[in-house]
């Protein structure tokens, strides 16, 4: 075993105080004109204490045989090769969320080993969506890069020791000596180089004295191992390409296997907490520590991944899904990544919880996108100032209501009682726009909206009775409604208590301002887009995204900006899109309300 030496005098810090502090709070997502609440601060700890999972479990036990000297040090290390999405912030709630419940801290560690796929656009989206999602890692930003002069000392002291050697065939050729599953590998011919030649060759690879793909630095492990990780895997590769911190300085770069464990011990951290996918390579995460000379041996975990249905998570193809213009970038609002969700209106309060919900286990499984649409509810339904939007706007005239009068009601912002957040103005006049489907010529049964003859409640305002109807004589199309009002009914209670089932959202014609709203639907038409035989880009849904360019929206919204978001009364939750302006307000939205209506009909078309 190698013995304790300079590694952990030169390893980071131990933790300060400071940086176990809880997040700082997330931007509040409600902010409507009128005074709103601003969301609660935000951190790991508010949402009590978690129960115990097979992680906090072990780490609970470590702590109290004294293992790792009773420290918790965790990391998320993401390759800045792609954009962060749900998948990543299950990771990271549990990396960042473990360390600081048990009084440890979480290093945010980019794992830059492949330069020819990394970009400083992945960098920075990652730095802003771990500190968005409401979590620190105070002066613990670490990168791979960072250790590359010290992984190539032990890669010295490997060879140095006849545990590693310069192998000088092909990758076709590596591939086929690895033999298979069933068979055993074959030994490298260049196995048995002396350590002299190694060292020479090691360093003049370096130098940059051979072309790429001419060598690589091998770990002399076992090619009869029955585990294909533990045959001489490669751990160093030429490669003459740039990379976004150290430029040219080097033309060999490490593989992750290799740099990922050397780099957790350096850090000195307790628990490297993983995906299941590299269960199978914890036999090569521990050779590689025990190899060189460190005297800090981190505990790989894994657990199983996120998948979530109706949509892809792998950062490979959704950077196909953005090369290829099927989405409009890394944050469109239908893509599971955390800059879609965010733009989406998504706050990160409700991905935490969403998180917390799925739990932490040990076994693959898909989670149904309910259980994230359900967590946004939540989180929205108490921050989310309710206004009146029609999105399909159909014109209503109010017969006997006088010319050119306006009125404005004091609508609360919330349906509590006090309004905690408030009341808004809201304008009425003889014209009215209400939703298009709040209207039919001939009513299903259970349908209690407006319909000839019927008398429905426009919200905090009067009662109105349908009359007449005008249609356009080309399509026969209703365009619009006439009705009258019971001026005795204002605020919306009848005097003499008579039952109105239907109440409907409206807003003035002449007061309502203009504004494009975008509905998003699934990405993906099937649960399980990548278990299809067809290829998961057949598998979009042609029907991801509606925009609606002529909705309405009531003027208390008007100059609102990002992350703003509003429940519309009756439809869902939205959010100002950034592409909105005073000039052209546009909204996402986020999520539905649970419709109780589209279930009625649904059934009904079952029965049928
Ligand atoms: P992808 O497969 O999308 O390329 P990755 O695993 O290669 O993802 P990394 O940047 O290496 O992406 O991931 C950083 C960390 O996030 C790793 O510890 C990884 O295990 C974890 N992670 C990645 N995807 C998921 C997921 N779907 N669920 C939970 N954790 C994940
Ligand atoms: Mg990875």
């Amino acid at each position: 075993m190698p013995d304790a030496r300079s590694s952990c005098n030169a390893s980071p810090p131990e933790p300060a105080t400071a940086e176990l502090a809880p997040a700082p709070p997330a931007p509040a997502s409600a902010m409507a004109p009128a005074p709103v609440p601003a969301s609660a601060p935000a951190g790991p700890a508010e949402a009590g204490p978690p129960s115990l999972d097979f992680i906090r479990s072990i780490v609970v036990d470590d702590s109290r045989t004294g293992k790792h000297g009773g420290r918790v040090v965790t990391r998320f290390p993401p390759e800045p090769n792609g954009y962060l999405h749900i998948g990543h912030a299950k990771a990271i709630c549990l990396d960042f969320g473990v360390a600081a419940e048990y009084g440890g801290r979480c290093h945010l560690r980019f794992d830059d080993t492949n330069p020819s796929k990394e970009d400083v656009e992945y960098t920075e989206s990652i730095i802003e969506d771990v500190r968005w999602l409401g979590f620190d890692w105070g002066e613990h930003l670490y990168h791979a890069s960072d250790y590359f002069e010290r992984l190539y000392q032990f890669a010295i002291e490997l060879i140095e020791r006849g545990r590693a050697y310069i192998c000088d065939l092909t990758p076709e050729e590596v591939r086929r000596f690895r033999g298979t599953l069933t068979e055993p590998g074959l030994d490298s011919p260049y196995r048995d180089r002396s350590v002299e030649e190694n060292l020479d060759l090691f360093r003049r690879m370096r130098a940059g004295e051979f072309p790429d793909g001419s060598r690589t630095l091998r770990a002399k492990i076992d090619m009869a191992s029955p585990n294909l990780n533990m045959r001489d895997p490669v751990l160093y590769r030429l490669m003459r390409v740039a990379h976004q911190r150290t430029g040219d300085s080097w033309c060999i770069y490490p593989m992750y296997d290799y740099a990922h464990p050397l780099s957790d011990a350096v850090e000195r951290i307790t628990h490297s907490i993983c995906t299941l996918e590299f269960e199978a390579h914890r036999p090569l995460y521990d050779w590689c520590i025990e190899n060189v000379t460190l005297d800090c041996h981190p505990q790989q975990i894994e657990f199983a991944r996120l998948n979530l249905s109706y949509t892809v998570m792998s950062k490979r193809k959704l950077l196909q899904l953005v090369q290829q213009g099927h989405v409009r970038g890394w944050d469109d609002p239908r893509m599971p990544t955390l800059a879609g969700l965010r733009r989406r209106g998504v706050t990160p309060e409700a991905i935490r919880s969403f998180c917390e919900r799925i739990g932490v286990a040990k076994r693959d499984s898909i989670v149904d996108v309910q259980m994230l649409e359900d967590a946004v509810r939540d989180d929205l339904n108490v921050r989310a100032p309710r206004v009146m939007c029609v999105l399909r706007p159909l014109k209503v005239v109010i017969d006997n209501y006088p010319d050119g009068q306006v009125e404005e009601f004091d609508v609360p912002y919330y349906p509590d009682d006090p309004p905690r957040m408030g009341y808004r103005k809201v304008p009425f006049s003889k014209e009215i726009y209400l939703e298009r489907d709040d209207f039919v010529e001939e009513p299903p049964k259970k349908f209690f909206r407006l319909a000839p003859g019927r008398e429905v409640r426009l919200r905090q305002a009067y009662l109105i009775t349908c009359q007449s109807v005008v249609k356009d004589p080309q399509t026969g199309e209703v365009v619009e409604v006439h009705c009258t009002y019971d001026p005795a009914t204002r605020g919306g209670m009848p005097p003499d208590g008579r039952k109105v089932k239907g109440t409907l959202h409206w807003l003035s014609t002449a007061h309502a301002l203009p504004v494009e709203v975008r509905l998003y639907d699934r990405l993906f038409t099937v649960e399980n887009p990548l278990g299809e035989k067809q290829d998961f880009l057949a598998l979009l849904n042609p029907r991801s995204l509606e925009t609606l360019a002529g909705s309405r929206i009531e003027p208390s919204v008007a100059g609102v900006a990002p992350p703003a978001c509003f429940q519309f009364e009756r439809q869902g939750y939205f959010a100002v899109d950034p592409d909105s302006s005073a000039g052209k307000l546009i909204f996402n939205r986020i999520v539905a309300l649970r419709d109780s209506w589209s279930k009625i009909a649904a059934k009904g078309e079952q029965g049928q």
